[in-house]
């Protein structure tokens, strides 16, 4: 194998593991890079390694070190700061940069989306209803949420928080998606759910909880994804095998 055919993989999204499945088939060298957030991995196809590079030189250093010809990044829409590095260490090393764009959720006519920047106005302007709040937000930004004492909430988490989070009526729930539509009724109605609170993802394994609240007409507290660094941007794993394989023919 030869150097110049090797690709590196900012992983985090389900589309990652795909382009790595289609990368090595083509032949190429692949490595797939993980934050190491959750504790149990699926193992992609290619080489893999765990853990951050230590910022922008970190990331530039290893780029060089390991002679990387190209750079995909499939983060989560989320993963602002690592993006941001992937951008700048590929720019230092004048390293072709190919991102994954997964396109965004939309609000259709029967929605009731509350849209917001960040999770803090997330947390300032849930709506105390009823029945509880369902956060799907992740475990690293509850924090905004421990002051909102009026709501009672319905965590689900992958894992659960490293650092403790004091709320008076919190429920977490442990489970991974992808989540199906019937699945995910059962939970709004056995949960008596009365608002969704959730981030941009656009992912298809997690979208049936946007059509449940949509069914029982509750309203949505959506989370708007930080603007991405500027560079070439494609939609799909066929573009992005795509224009990998540009860049290796330079
Ligand atoms: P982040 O804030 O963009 O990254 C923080 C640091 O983690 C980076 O500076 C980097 O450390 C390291 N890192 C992130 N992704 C990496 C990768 N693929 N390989 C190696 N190192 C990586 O990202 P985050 O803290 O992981 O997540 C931020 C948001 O994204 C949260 O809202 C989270 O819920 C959401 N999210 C992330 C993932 C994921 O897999 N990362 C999955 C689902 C949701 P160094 O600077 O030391 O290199």
């Amino acid at each position: 194998m030869t150097a110049a055919r090797r690709v590196l993989i900012l992983g985090g999204s389900s589309e990652g593991f795909e382009m790595a499945e289609r990368l090595v088939a083509r032949g190429l060298d692949v490595v797939t890079s993980f934050a190491g957030r959750t504790e149990e991995r699926r193992e992609p196809a290619g080489r893999s390694r765990v853990g951050g590079f230590g910022g922008v030189e970190g990331l530039a250093r290893y780029l060089e070190l390991e002679v990387v010809a190209v750079v995909v990044d499939a983060l989560h829409p989320f993963a602002a700061r690592m993006k941001a590095n992937a951008a700048a260490a590929c720019a230092a090393r004048n390293i072709p940069l190919v991102r994954l764009e997964r396109p965004m959720w939309r609000a259709g006519p029967d929605d009731d989306w509350r849209v917001v920047p960040d999770m803090e106005a997330a947390a300032r302007i849930a709506p105390a209803t009823e029945g509880v709040c369902f956060l799907t937000i992740g475990r690293q930004e509850l924090a905004p949420f421990a002051a909102r004492r009026d709501l009672r909430l319905l965590v689900r988490v992958i894992d659960l928080p490293e650092t403790p989070f004091h709320h008076p009526d919190a429920t977490f729930m442990r489970d991974r998606g992808p989540f199906d539509l019937a699945a995910e009724r059962c939970l709004f109605a056995e949960w008596h759910v009365g608002c969704l609170v959730t981030k941009n993802s656009g992912a298809a394994a997690s979208e049936a909880k946007l059509q449940v609240a949509r069914e029982r007409g509750l309203p949505v507290v959506m989370v708007e994804r930080p603007q991405p660094p500027d560079g070439l941007a494609v939609t799909g794993v066929d573009a992005v095998v795509q224009a990998v394989e540009r860049a290796l023919r330079g």
